[in-house]
C-alpha cells in the first residue's frame, strides 16, 4: 500500500480547507494522522468554481491556524487561482501529510475503532475526522428531464464562464450567492439573462464607510454559536446573503439587474418540454431580500449609536424598479432561452460512511462536530458551530476544538490503558504473595 501505513490513531479524511486546518492543529497537539483525499488539495476550489469567481468574504476573513491571509489587499476579495495557492501554501507551510488520490469508499467501525475501506487498500484508525463538506451531488429538480433536449442544462458547479453556452438567451434557476453572481457574470458579458428568483436574503457590501462583513464582525455576529441563533439548528438550512466581491466588491442588485434588461421571475416550479411553471413571488422575494437588506443596515447603525463610533451617513435601500405582474409561464423556445444553469445547490451524499450518526435526514448527529459515535468527528459544515464554520473565517476555531477534544480523549485512554496495566500488575503481585 504505497506510503500508507495500516493504522493511524487519527485519519482525516478530505484536503480541503478543513482537512488541512484539522492537519495543522493535530500536529500541534503532536496526534498522529495522514489526510486522505480524493483528488487533490482544494479540489472544489479548481473544479467546481467558475473562470471569474472571486471570494464573497473580505481576505481578512482567511484565518487558516497560524497562516492568516498575508497579501496587501486585506479588503479585498480573492480569485479562485489566488484561493487555491493560499490553500496550497498553507498545506506545505504546515507540511500536512496528505496523500492524494485516495478515496475512502467505505468507512465502518472496527472493535473500538475504525476500519477505512480505501482506493489504496484498507487503512485502521483509533479516531476518524470527516472534512468532506456538504456539497457532494448537483442537486437539479427532478423535472429537469423532462424538458427539451435541445436546452443545453448546466449545474452551477460546472458553470465556467459565457463563451461555454450555446448562442442564446440564458435562463438561471435560483438567486443564491452562486445564481446571482453567475447571472451577473453573463449579463456583463452581454448575455440575455432570465433570472429566476428564490427567497434568499441581501447583505450590503459597504454601508457607513465600511465592508458591512467588518461591522458584523464587530458586533460578534462570527462568534455566535448555533445554539444562541433565534432558529438554533434550522439556521443551517436558510441560503447563503447575496452580495459579491467581484471589482473590489459590490451589492448585487437585481432590480437594477432588471432596469438594465435581465428579466426577473418568481421560484420555478415545474417544466416540461420548452414550457416552465413559475411562482408569482418575484415582489415577494425581492422585497424579503430588501428587509433583511434594511434590517442588516439597522443592526451597524444601532451599534454605531450604542457605542458613539463617528461613520459616515448612508441612506437604507430603496427599490429602484418593482415588478408588474411577473409571468407565471416561461416558453423556452419562444424566448430564445437555449441554456439553463442550475444554481440549486448541493445535496449531501454520505452513503459510504456506515457509522450510526446520522439523524434520519442524512445529517450527522453531532455537537460541535463531535458525532454520537465515539472518536468520529465532522468539520466544516455550515453552521456547525458558527456561521463561519462552513468558511475560512470559523475552520481554524472548529479545528482546535476538535484537536483538543480527540487530546483529551486520547489522554484518557492512555490513563485508561496505564490504569488497567497497574490493576494488572497489582493482581499478579496479589496472586504471586498468596
Ligand atoms: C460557490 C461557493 C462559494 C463559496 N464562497 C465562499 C467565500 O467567499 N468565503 C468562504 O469563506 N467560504 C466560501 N464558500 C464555502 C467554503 O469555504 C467552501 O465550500 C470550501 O470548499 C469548504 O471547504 P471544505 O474543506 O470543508 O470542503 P471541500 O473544499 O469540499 O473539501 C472536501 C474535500 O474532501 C474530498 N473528499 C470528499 N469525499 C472524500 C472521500 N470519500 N475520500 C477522500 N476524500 C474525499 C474532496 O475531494 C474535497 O477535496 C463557498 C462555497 C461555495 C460552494
Amino acid at each position: 500500500m504505497s506510503d500508507l501505513h495500516t493504522h493511524y490513531p487519527v485519519v482525516v479524511i478530505g484536503g480541503g480547507q478543513a482537512g488541512l486546518a484539522m492537519s495543522a492543529q493535530l500536529k500541534k497537539h503532536g496526534i498522529g494522522h495522514v489526510v486522505l483525499e480524493k483528488n487533490t488539495i482544494a479540489h472544489s476550489w479548481k473544479t467546481q468554481r467558475w473562470d471569474a469567481f472571486c471570494l464573497v468574504t473580505p481576505n481578512w476573513q482567511c484565518q487558516l491556524p497560524g497562516f492568516p491571509y498575508a497579501g496587501k489587499d486585506q479588503h479585498g476579495f480573492m480569485l479562485r487561482d489566488e484561493i487555491v495557492s493560499y490553500i496550497e501554501d498553507f498545506a506545505r507551510h504546515t507540511c500536512a501529510p496528505v496523500r492524494e488520490g485516495v478515496a475512502v469508499t467505505r468507512l465502518r467501525q472496527s472493535g473500538r475503532g475504525f476500519m477505512l475501506e480505501t482506493t489504496a487498500g484498507e487503512i485502521a484508525a483509533d479516531r476518524v475526522v470527516l472534512a468532506v463538506s456538504g456539497y457532494h451531488v448537483p442537486k437539479v429538480p427532478p423535472f429537469a428531464e423532462r424538458l427539451d433536449s435541445a436546452i443545453t442544462q448546466i449545474h452551477s458547479s460546472a458553470y465556467r464562464n459565457p463563451d461555454q453556452l450555446p448562442p442564446g438567451e440564458i435562463l438561471v434557476v435560483g438567486s443564491g450567492q452562486s445564481g446571482c453572481q453567475i447571472a451577473e457574470d453573463l449579463h456583463l458579458a452581454g448575455r440575455k439573462v432570465h433570472l429566476a428568483v428564490g427567497s434568499a436574503p441581501r447583505c450590503p457590501r459597504f454601508y457607513r464607510g465600511r465592508d458591512a462583513v467588518d461591522w458584523l464582525d464587530d458586533l460578534g455576529q462570527y462568534d455566535l454559536p448555533v445554539e444562541q441563533h433565534s432558529l438554533k439548528e434550522g439556521v443551517r438550512r436558510n441560503a447563503n446573503h447575496y452580495l459579491t466581491g467581484r471589482d473590489g466588491g459590490r451589492d448585487v442588485d437585481l432590480r437594477k439587474f432588471a432596469l438594465e434588461g435581465m428579466k426577473l421571475y418568481g421560484r420555478l416550479r415545474d417544466g416540461r418540454g420548452t414550457r416552465l411553471q413559475l411562482g408569482d413571488d418575484l415582489q415577494t422575494n425581492l422585497d424579503n431580500a430588501d428587509r433583511v437588506y434594511n434590517g442588516i443596515c439597522r443592526l451597524i447603525d444601532e451599534h454605531i449609536a450604542k457605542n458613539g463610533i463617528a461613520a459616515p451617513v448612508t441612506p437604507h435601500y430603496e427599490p429602484v424598479w418593482t415588478p408588474t405582474a411577473a409571468p407565471t409561464e416561461l416558453d423556452l423556445a419562444a424566448s430564445g432561452i437555449t441554456s439553463i444553469i442550475w444554481t440549486t445547490g448541493f445535496r449531501s451524499d454520505w452513503s459510504w460512511v456506515d457509522l450510526p450518526m446520522f439523524d434520519g435526514t442524512g445529517y450527522p448527529t453531532h455537537k460541535r462536530g463531535i458525532t454520537s459515535v465515539d472518536g468520529a468527528y465532522v468539520i466544516g459544515l455550515p453552521w456547525l458551530y458558527t456561521w463561519g464554520s462552513g468558511r475560512f473565517v470559523g475552520i481554524g476555531r472548529d479545528a482546535e476544538f476538535v484537536a483538543n477534544h480527540i487530546k483529551e480523549r486520547s489522554n484518557e485512554s492512555h490513563a485508561d490503558t496505564h490504569q488497567a496495566g497497574r490493576r494488572e500488575v497489582s493482581q499478579y503481585a496479589a496472586r504471586v504473595a498468596v
